[in-house]
């Protein structure tokens, strides 16, 4: 066998994957995230039962209910009692994906850890792999969604010029078509719980906290039963923005004052000049005087609303009020 293992090890490339460390005797948490899943619950649990549940690792499995309306709460309950892997965070009303996530990733207990979509459109199927790459050394895995023609041609491009804007914008780019579907070692977990702030953007979190990481493209599903709170979600999210953050709306108001300003300087300068090159001048001096007026006043309001956003987002974090509340936790003392 020497000599087989020696001629793989020429034929593979060179980088050929070694496993640095090994998962026996570690712990895998998935941290599942649900608002109103009762419709895919059952599915749910069975995918995963003969997906990760036939993994050689000890797994334990932490369900964040999110404020459900339905009875999800009650399913997790029952589940909870009928099978010790099963633990579940009960927060006391919906408070969204990221802070259901946060709940979740700050109970889950595993080496390992796995957020996942109660939906299934995270395929459970891609565990196996990202254990495969941990062991390699890995410390993130992330899933790269390769084809997304599950979505509408409207997702696709609003999400495609999401992330061109933030990596252009920001210092720590997102790799495209990446979601909250990976593995993190608990160093990486330990380092996102150290982030103290409020406005859990995990995408943007993930990146920041840097370690080794490494994607695996796969084949996103469709939703496999119940709903998509999205296109209701961004309403919310948006009425939320609105209400809570009360007192920022008429600082950030001024940005589009401002970029209103600027454009209609910009119209009337372009007029101004045609006008001259047309009728002749009338008073002198009036044209240039206005565009510089109206450009520089413009620019004040842009800086103005600009202060305005960040000012906005130091008052949510200032007030320091927790990311979410929790209800109840199930399972947990065993
Ligand atoms: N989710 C949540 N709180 C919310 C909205 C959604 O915990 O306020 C969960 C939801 O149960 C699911 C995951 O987040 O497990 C992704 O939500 P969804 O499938 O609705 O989003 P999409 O896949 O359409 O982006
Ligand atoms: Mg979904």
């Amino acid at each position: 066998t020497a000599t087989t293992t020696k001629a793989a090890a020429q034929a593979a490339p060179a980088a050929a994957p070694v496993a640095v460390r090994s998962s026996r005797g570690k712990r895998l948490s998935l941290v599942v995230p649900m608002h109103n899943e009762a419709p895919v619950f059952d599915a749910l649990f069975e995918r995963l039962e003969a997906t990760v549940g036939k993994l050689r690792i000890d797994l334990e499995i932490v369900c964040v209910d999110d404020g459900s309306r339905d009875n999800t709460l009650d399913l997790l309950r029952a589940k909870a009692k009928a099978d010790k892997r099963i633990r579940a965070v009960a927060l006391s009303r919906n408070f969204g994906k990221e802070a259901a996530l946060t709940a979740g990733l700050e109970a889950a207990t595993g080496d390992m850890v796995v957020p996942l979509d109660a939906d299934l459109q995270d395929p459970p199927e891609l565990i196996a792999e990202f254990v495969a790459l941990w062991e390699q050394g890995y410390d993130v895995v992330y899933g790269v969604r390769s084809d997304r023609t599950s979505d509408t041609v409207l997702k696709r491009t609003t999400a495609n010029l999401f992330y061109r804007v933030f990596n252009m914008l920001s210092d720590y780019p997102i790799p495209a078509s990446t979601g909250d579907f990976r593995l993190m070692d608990r160093r990486v977990v330990e380092a996102l719980m150290r982030l103290p702030e409020r406005n859990r953007f995990m995408k943007g979190l993930f990146a920041w906290v840097g370690f080794r990481q490494v994607g695996v493209p796969y084949v996103r599903p469709a939703r496999m039963a119940g709903e998509t709170a999205w296109g209701y979600r961004k309403l919310m999210r948006f009425a939320v923005d609105g209400l809570t953050a009360f007192t920022t709306l008429p600082l950030r108001i001024w940005t589009l004052v401002g970029i209103g300003s600027a454009v209609l300087a910009v119209i009337t300068g372009l007029g101004l000049i045609v006008r001259v090159l047309v009728v002749g001048r009338d008073v002198p001096g009036y044209a240039s005087l206005m565009v510089v007026l109206l450009f520089g006043f413009a620019l004040q309001m842009i800086a103005l609303g600009v202060m305005g956003e960040y000012l906005g987002r130091m008052y949510q974090e200032v007030k320091g009020r927790p990311t979410y509340l929790v209800k109840d936790r199930i399972g947990f003392d065993s």
